[in-house]
């Protein structure tokens, strides 16, 4: 593996595949401090795609830290408006959004969740508008990574500095195809695989899947007229970009009140910088009605009492287990990449996307549709190689969907 050569695949797929960078367009960046020298790589691209303004907002992990330990208490409920006026003005005059995600997974280990949960309804309230156009993919957006020592560390425990470092970046390299040859065309297959997955998946219109695992007994209802997505997404100007680089995901919002059963964490989920593991949740009609955890419990219950729609799933996404970053045989400590090597749900917020039309629906229409609505929308990972999924057809009969964590569907 070249190691420049994929660092420079790696930037151009960002702006190529990942935002889709259109001449005139706005790019906000929000990177941490960790990999300066890949930024630029990703800066320069984007000018190079036609950008009229790369606007990079670093951010330290450190200062992030001594804001959770040292601000006052009440400051947590207040949300900066002007940093959210500019990223929802970005995305309303057509701009596209970047989160490089760099976080070491225990960031924030030992914070009070009291300071966490605040902080996620105030930026939850001031960015509801900003949430409109990324969560409806009107505006474009994408998530990447770059490694952070802490972050590297953590998941190649036998290796320290630089050393971690660079066998992260080499598993990025590796999970998003920036190791390959072409990795813009390979991007261009990829894309088009998953959607025929999703085809398959509308025509059937299954009304239920029941998903069995150890320590899991799960039956999820879809909404009437439902639509799968996965890959990529179309912007209000009819640009594709993908929203998240890797993914291998097709997925649906549930509907609302139709969960049933219990289900058990097979990875181990970052929320707000503290890890939750080795945990199980039991629904009653889509609402959690009891949870436990053999670590993070404390975080876990601050998730799902964030607010009423926090009890409910906004999300079911499949992937099978042999995956490339499931292969990889990592974990990544990060959702970005563990949700895509596994089977997951999402406790919180609906897409839209998910039911005809949903786009053009007022958020009470989408309600009437069963589809969730949450400030938060956090992915946990359930899937394994023990895990089978049924599908149920509108007439009752049952279909293999997934076998031993793999695709099963005819
Ligand atoms: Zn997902």
């Amino acid at each position: 593996m070249d190691f420049e050569k994929c660092l420079e695949n790696y930037a151009e797929l960002t702006v190529k595949v990942g935002l889709n960078v259109q001449p005139g367009e706005t790019v906000w960046i929000n990177t941490s401090l960790h990999q300066p020298e890949f930024v630029r790589l990703v800066v320069r691209k984007a000018y190079e795609a036609g950008a009229k303004l790369v606007q990079v907002e670093w951010v330290d992990d450190e200062v992030t830290r001594l804001r959770y330990k040292l601000a006052p208490e009440d400051s947590f409920a207040e949300y900066p408006q002007w940093r959210a006026d500019a990223i929802t003005k970005v995305a309303a005059e057509g701009g596209a959004y970047l989160l490089i995600e760099s976080r070491d997974p225990d960031l924030l280990s030992g914070t009070a969740p009291s300071r966490t949960t605040a902080f996620q309804k105030a930026a939850g309230a001031a960015l509801a508008k900003w949430r409109e156009y990324t969560f409806t993919d009107r505006a474009t957006w994408s998530i990447i990574a770059a490694p952070s020592v802490a972050w590297a560390e953590k998941v190649f425990p036998e290796l320290k500095g630089e050393a971690a470092v660079r066998a992260l970046w080499e598993a990025i390299f590796r999970a998003t195809r920036a190791d390959q040859e072409d990795p813009v065309a390979a991007w261009k297959a990829h894309n088009g695989a998953l959607n025929e997955r999703i085809e398959q998946l509308n025509a059937k219109q299954f009304k239920k899947l029941h998903y069995r695992a150890p320590g899991t007994k799960l039956t999820v209802a879809l909404p009437d007229r439902h639509i799968w997505s996965g890959g990529k997404s179309a912007n209000a100007k009819g640009n594709d970009f993908n929203a998240n680089v890797p993914t291998e995901e097709v997925f649906i919002s549930p509907h609302r009140e139709g969960t049933e059963g219990y289900v058990t964490s097979t990875k181990p989920l970052s929320y707000n910088g503290n890890l939750i593991e080795n945990f199980t949740l039991t629904f009653e009609k889509g609402r959690v009605v009891d949870f436990k955890a053999e670590k993070g419990y404390e975080s876990l219950k601050a998730l799902i009492e964030l607010d009423e729609g926090s009890h409910y799933l906004g999300e079911a996404a499949l992937v099978q287990h042999n995956s490339p970053i499931s292969n990889s045989n990592l974990i990544f400590f990060n959702t970005l990449f563990d949700e895509n090597a596994s089977n997951h749900l999402a406790i919180g917020r609906a897409f839209s996307s998910s039911v005809e039309g949903g786009a053009d629906l007022s958020p009470q229409e989408l309600a009437a549709l069963g589809l969730n609505e949450s400030l938060t929308h956090v992915d946990f990972m359930i899937g394994s190689a023990e895990m089978d999924i049924d599908g149920e057809l509108a007439d009752g009969t049952l279909e293999p969907v997934f076998r031993s964590g793999n695709w099963a569907l005819i």
